[in-house]
């Protein structure tokens, strides 16, 4: 292994250029140059790709962001896209990848490696947490402290206002960033895509609220909750209760911010961890850590069914929620 091509895919995260940072200098200590793809499978296809050295992520590690920038890229999900892929990667005489991004991104590096037989590590960045293979994903412990922050700050105005608040928060389908911030804040509910929503059950909960004195609350829903978002669900729960109600969309701000030290200590671990995974001979393999260690997971089980949600946290919710 003599060089590596890294780049950065799908939706960025905080930490992703903590994982930059460790690729590009664990490659250069093994003696091994890197080459900086720009956005993703687009500069792939495109050919915008760069030498980097020691210095060319020097001051990265606290920026939120991907200094490779992101993109998706229609043309790579084609074997034409992914030929052309493949003529860059000879011309600049890349002899393994490091893919950092999501669920998408792997399955699209799988494809790559089956056809064109170049090694592939991926290594797991998106806020959402949903990657298989790995207890948390880079960008997951910035994006949940993010989210809290400005869930209590909503509940100082809903507690002064006597209001009740809908929060939404990021995770197309899976409720991970919904359960850790609703139960770190406080929430009176949370609405996850694993849990068939119940509008009943929350009518009942916030109107049960209120008989005992309770003035406001804080429901957290999760942007891929199957009964469509937060404005529908208050809209529902007003209709049956009549009870007022405040929404609140966080939206890219969970996507932002300079990353938190688990972030950037995951992040340096999965970089550092996936070029040594190449320099040994492996690949198609994701680098994720399974209980504080580094663990390899074969890529096609990574979407080989859906990352399980903690039942025990969804119960805990429920009792501290009455
Ligand atoms: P996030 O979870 O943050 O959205 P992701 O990696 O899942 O990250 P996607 O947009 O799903 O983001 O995938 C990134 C890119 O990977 C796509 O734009 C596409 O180029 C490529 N890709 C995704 N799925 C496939 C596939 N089945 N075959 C080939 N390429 C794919």
């Amino acid at each position: 292994m003599k060089k590596i091509g890294l780049f950065t895919s799908g939706g960025d995260s905080p930490g992703m250029n903590a994982c930059i940072r460790a690729v590009v200098r664990s490659a250069i200590y093994h003696n091994v140059s890197v080459v900086g793809i720009m956005r993703g499978y687009v500069g792939l296809i495109s050919g915008e790709m760069m030498s980097m050295d020691i210095g060319s992520v020097s001051n990265i590690i606290q920026q939120g962001g991907t200094i490779l920038k992101t993109a998706r890229s229609k043309e790579f999900r084609t074997k034409e896209g992914r030929e052309a892929a493949a003529q860059n990667i000879k011309k600049w005489g890349i002899d393994g990848l490091v893919a950092i991004g999501g669920d998408g991104t792997f399955r699209g590096a799988s494809d790559f490696n089956e056809e064109h037989g170049i090694p592939i590590i991926g290594v797991p960045g998106t806020i959402d947490n949903d990657i298989r293979g790995t207890d948390f994903t880079i960008g997951y412990d910035t994006a949940i402290n993010t989210a809290l922050d400005s869930i209590d700050r909503i509940r100082d105005t809903a507690a002064s206002h006597d209001r009740i608040f809908f929060i939404e928060v990021m995770g197309r389908h899976t409720g991970f960033i919904a359960l850790d911030v609703g139960v770190a804040g406080g929430a009176e509910y949370i609405l996850i895509p694993e849990v068939m929503t119940d509008i009943d059950k929350v009518s009942q909960l916030l109107l049960h609220g209120i008989q005992r004195g309770k003035n406001s609350s804080i429901v957290i829903v999760a942007e891929g909750d199957e009964e469509g978002g937060a404005y529908k669900i208050a809209e529902m729960v007003k209709e049956k209760t009549g009870i007022d109600y405040r929404v609140t969309i966080l939206g890219h701000i969970q996507r932002g911010g300079s990353p938190t030290v688990r972030d950037r200590v995951l992040a340096s671990k999965l970089g550092a961890g996936a070029v040594e995974l190449l320099i040994e001979g492996v690949s198609g393999v994701m680098v994720g850590e399974i209980n504080n260690k580094m663990e390899p997971t074969p890529l096609e089980n990574i979407w080989d069914g859906k990352k399980e949600i903690d039942k025990n946290l969804i119960r805990l919710a429920e009792m501290l929620s009455i």
